[in-house]
C-alpha cells in the first residue's frame, strides 16, 4: 500500500474494505434511514440556491449529485458519517453562503470524485462538458499539490495559484470544501488537526480575504486559532460569553439616540453591535501586549441602510453626520471605503466615536448591498451586477496581477510565497500616473514598486521619481494621493540594494530575476577561472570535486561558486584548505565515524526520558528551540533542521504556522512524557504601575509558590510604570500557569505573561 496516500487520504475518507472499527460502525448503520438523510440534506441544497433555476439545470444538479452518490458509496468519513454528505455539504457553502450559481454547485459535488474514486475527467466531459470538467481538473490539481504533499511546497504553491488564475470558482470550491473539512476537524488526530489548521491560517484565510468573503474568513481564523491554540481560543470565548451581557446593555445604551435620529429623517435601516472575531481580538492581545479587559474594540456598532444605488454615497455621508453629532468622533480614525474601495470590493465608512461613558467605539456605515457584498463577496455580485462593474474589474485586476507574477519560473519559489502573502493581506494606497490613471498598491509601497507596476523596463532602468513634482529617491515610501512620475536611464541596472525597499511581489520577482541573470553571465566567467586554478593546484576538474567543494564552503549550488570565484571570493588560498581537507578527510573518515554514533547514543541516554518523537515515539537527540522554549506540559512538534538535528517548537510557537505549513514534511510529532523530573527555564513579564515594595511582593509570591526557583528579575521603572522580567524554573505549564495567575493578583500589577523566547 502506498503508505503516504494513505496518510493523506485520512484528511477525508476512510475507507471501509479492510478497517475492522469502521465495519463495527457499518453493521451498525440502518441504511434506509441515511438514504433519507442524504435526500435531505439534498433538498436542503436545492433550497438554498439564491437564483433561480431552469429545469434544465435542476437536472444537470441532480445527475451530478446522482453520479457523486453513487462514486462515494460504501465510504466514510472519519466521523463514520457517509463520505457523500461532505461533497453536499461543500455545494451547500458554495449555494448559501457564497451565493454561487449552478456551475459551482455541481463542481462542489463531484469535487472529490476523480480524486478519490473510478470517476476520471473523461467521464466528467462527457457527461457535464467542457467548462465543468476544467473546473474540477483545477480542483483535483489543486488538491494533490496541497493534500498528497502534506504541505505547501513552494513550487507547487506556484501551480495552486496558476490553476485558481484560470477560473476563480476553483479556488472559491476549494475554500469551501477547506471550511468544511475545517467546521469538521474534531474527528482528526491531533496532528492532522495542527497541520490542516496552520495551513488553513497561511494560506486559506487571506485568500478567501483577498476574494472580500468576510464571513468565510473570520470562521476559517476563529477555527484555525481554535486547533493551534486551543487555550487562547477558550479563554477569549469564555470571557465574550460572560461579558455578553453588560455588553448588550452599553449598545442599547449607545444606540438609542442613533435610532431615534435616524428614524426622524426616514431612514429605513438595521443598527446592531457585532463582537470583533476570536481570531483578532488574539491578535491584538498578542501584538499589543494586552488582555482582553484591555482592548476598547471588542465590538463595533454597524448600521446597515436601505439605499438607491444614486443615492448611496450621500446617504451613508448623512448617517455619518448624523452620528458624529451624538457622539464625538475621534480625529484621525475616519475610513471612507466608498469614495475608494479596497481591492477586494469591500465598501464602507468607518469612524470611532465617544460612546457613553467614555468609551471609544467603532461605528460602520454601509448600505444592504454593501454589506451583502462584504459578507459574500466576489459571488455575490451576480445580484448587484451593475453596480458592481468596477468592483469586478478590480478583482479580474488582481488575478492579472497573479497571473503576471507567477509568469517569472526563475524566481525562488518559496520566497515568492512570502511575498505574494505579504500582498494578499496588506493594506492598500492609491496613486496616479502623471496622466491620472490610479494604480493600486500595497501600504508601504516605494517609488520603484510603482515604476515596475508601470512596466518592468521602466522599473530597470529607473534612476530616481518626482512625488508631486518634488525630486525623491526610488526607496521614497508612496502615500494615497500621491502623483508619481519615474525617471529612467539606460545606462541603469537592478542591484541587490532595490530588494530592501520594494515591497510588492511583482517588484520583488522582476529584481530577482534580473540579478539572477547578471550572476549567470558573473558565473560563467568563473567557471573559466576555476578550471585554469585546479589546474594550477593539480585537482582535477570533476563534477564530484566540484559537488564536494559546494558542500565544504557551504554554498547552495554550483552558480554560486563560479560566482564567488568570479568576484575573487575564492581564491586560491581558499582552494588549497580545500585541497587540505580534501587530504586530510580520507584518513580520517573511518575513525570520525565511530566516534560519532559513541556520542549519539551517550547523549541520548544521558537524557532521560522526556520526549518521544515521531510515529514510533522514541528517544531521540533534540534540541529545545530558543524562541519559543518549550517545557514540559506545552503541546509540542519536533521539527528536523538541515544541521542542528531535532528542535523541539511549542505548537503555538510565532514560527509554528510557517514551519508546519511550508515545511509540514520535516515535522516529527512530539510528546512529553514522565514530566515531574526536571525543571525548565521559562521567562515571566510582568507589567503595572509603579509603587513602593512592589519587588518585593512579587518575589514574595514566586518564593511562596512551592519549589520554584527564580534565575534572574529584572525591572525598569518610566513614568511611574514598571516593566520586569522574571526568569524561573518550573516543571510544566501547569506550574507556570498557577505562578502566572497569581502574579495577577498582586495589587498594581496590570497584566502578566510568559515570554515567547528566553534570552539568557
Ligand atoms: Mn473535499
Amino acid at each position: 500500500m502506498n503508505e503516504h496516500k494513505a496518510h493523506t487520504k485520512s484528511i477525508e475518507t476512510i475507507s471501509t474494505a479492510n478497517n475492522n472499527s469502521n465495519n463495527n460502525i457499518a453493521l451498525q448503520i440502518d441504511e434506509e434511514a441515511e438514504k433519507k438523510e442524504i435526500l435531505r440534506r439534498y433538498r436542503k441544497l436545492l433550497k438554498s440556491i439564491k437564483r433561480k433555476i431552469t429545469p434544465e439545470e435542476r437536472k444537470n444538479i441532480r445527475k451530478a449529485f446522482d453520479l457523486a452518490v453513487k462514486a462515494h458509496a460504501n465510504i466514510r468519513r472519519k466521523s463514520g458519517e457517509p463520505y457523500i454528505y461532505h461533497p453536499i455539504a461543500v455545494a451547500q457553502i458554495c449555494a448559501e453562503e457564497m451565493g454561487l450559481g449552478d456551475t459551482s454547485i455541481i463542481c462542489a459535488l463531484l469535487h472529490d470524485t476523480v480524486e478519490d474514486t473510478d470517476i476520471t475527467l473523461q467521464d466528467i466531459e462527457k457527461l457535464f462538458g467542457k467548462k465543468i470538467s476544467t473546473i474540477i481538473n483545477g480542483l483535483t490539481k489543486i488538491s494533490n499539490v496541497l493534500d498528497n504533499n502534506k504541505s505547501i511546497q513552494a513550487e507547487n504553491f506556484r501551480k495552486v495559484l496558476l490553476a485558481m488564475a484560470e477560473d476563480v470558482r476553483v479556488i472559491l470550491i476549494k475554500i469551501a470544501d477547506r471550511l468544511h473539512n475545517m467546521r469538521t476537524l474534531e474527528h482528526m488526530s491531533r496532528e492532522q488537526q495542527i497541520k490542516i489548521a496552520s495551513e488553513t491560517l497561511f494560506l486559506y484565510a487571506p485568500l478567501a480575504h483577498r476574494l472580500g468573503l468576510n464571513s468565510i474568513k473570520t470562521e476559517l481564523e476563529d477555527l484555525g486559532l481554535k486547533y493551534t491554540n486551543p487555550e487562547a481560543y477558550n479563554e477569549i470565548a469564555e470571557k465574550l460569553k460572560e461579558t455578553e451581557e453588560e455588553r448588550k446593555k452599553y449598545i442599547n445604551k449607545f444606540i438609542q439616540p442613533v435610532k431615534k435620529a435616524l428614524e426622524e429623517k426616514g431612514f429605513k435601516f438595521r443598527i446592531f453591535g457585532r463582537p470583533k472575531s476570536i481570531y483578532s481580538i488574539h491578535n491584538k492581545m498578542a501584538k499589543k501586549h494586552v488582555t482582553f479587559e484591555e482592548i476598547y474594540d471588542i465590538f463595533a456598532i454597524r448600521i446597515v441602510i436601505d439605499s438607491e444605488p444614486e443615492n448611496e454615497k450621500s446617504d451613508c455621508w448623512e448617517v455619518y453626520s448624523i452620528v458624529t453629532d451624538i457622539y464625538h468622533p475621534y480625529p484621525d480614525r475616519l475610513r471612507d471605503w466608498i469614495s475608494t474601495p479596497k481591492s477586494n470590493g469591500y465598501e464602507s465608512l468607518h469612524t470611532t466615536v465617544m460612546g457613553p461613558e467614555g468609551k471609544w467605539v467603532e461605528v460602520q456605515i454601509r448600505t444592504t448591498r454593501m454589506d451583502e457584498l462584504a459578507e459574500k463577496g466576489y459571488a455575490a455580485h451576480w445580484k448587484y451586477k451593475e453596480a458592481s462593474q468596477e468592483r469586478e474589474s478590480r478583482l479580474e485586476e488582481w488575478l492579472r496581477k497573479v497571473r503576471e507574477a507567477l509568469e517569472n519560473p526563475d524566481s525562488d519559489a518559496l520566497e515568492f510565497i512570502d511575498d505574494f502573502k505579504l500582498n494578499l493581506f496588506s493594506d492598500e494606497i492609491y496613486v496616479f500616473t502623471p496622466k491620472g490613471d490610479m494604480k493600486t498598491l500595497p501600504a508601504g509601497a516605494t517609488a520603484l514598486d510603482f515604476a515596475f507596476e508601470i512596466h518592468t523596463k521602466i522599473g530597470e532602468h529607473a534612476i530616481g521619481a518626482k512625488v508631486n513634482q518634488k525630486l525623491v529617491p526610488l526607496s521614497h515610501v508612496l502615500q494615497s494621493g500621491d502623483q508619481v512620475e519615474i525617471l529612467t536611464s539606460t545606462k541603469q541596472k537592478p542591484s541587490e540594494d532595490w530588494l530592501k525597499f520594494v515591497v510588492t511581489a511583482r517588484a520583488k520577482s522582476k529584481i530577482k530575476a534580473a540579478l539572477k541573470e547578471q550572476r549567470k553571465k558573473v558565473a560563467e566567467e568563473g567557471k573559466e577561472v576555476m578550471k585554469r586554478k585546479l589546474q594550477k593546484l593539480d585537482i582535477p576538474f570533476e563534477s564530484d570535486i566540484i559537488n564536494e567543494m559546494i558542500s565544504f564552503f557551504k554554498l547552495p549550488n554550483v552558480m554560486e561558486l563560479y560566482y564567488r570565484v568570479a568576484v575573487g571570493n575564492i581564491d586560491l588560498p581558499e582552494l588549497k584548505s580545500f585541497k587540505k581537507y580534501k587530504e586530510s578527510k580520507h584518513k580520517k573518515s573511518t575513525v570520525e565515524n565511530n566516534e560519532k554514533i559513541e556520542t549519539l547514543v551517550t547523549r541520548t541516554r544521558g537524557k532521560g526520558d522526556l520526549l518521544v518523537i515521531g510515529d514510533k515515539m522514541e528517544q531521540l537527540d533534540y534540541k529545545l528551540s530558543p524562541c519559543c522554549n518549550p517545557i514540559p506540559g506545552d503541546d509540542v512538534f519536533g521539527f528536523i533542521t538541515t544541521d542542528e538535528g531535532i528542535k523541539i517548537h511549542r505548537v503555538n510557537c510565532p514560527n509554528a504556522i510557517h514551519l508546519l505549513s511550508h515545511y509540514a514534511y520535516r515535522v516529527v510529532k512530539a510528546k512529553w512524557v514522565n514530566e515531574h523530573l526536571l525543571s525548565f527555564l521559562a521567562g515571566i513579564k510582568v507589567k503595572g504601575i509603579d509603587k513602593l515594595g512592589l519587588v518585593n511582593e512579587i518575589t514574595k509570591v514566586i518564593s511562596n509558590e512551592h519549589q520554584v526557583n527564580m534565575r534572574s528579575i529584572k525591572f525598569d521603572t518610566e513614568d511611574g510604570l514598571f516593566d520586569g522580567e522574571i526568569m524561573v524554573y518550573v516543571h510544566d505549564t501547569k506550574h507556570l500557569n498557577r505562578l502566572i495567575k497569581n502574579l495577577k493578583k498582586v495589587e498594581g500589577v496590570t497584566s502578566v505573561y510568559r515570554m515567547d523566547g528566553v534570552e539568557s
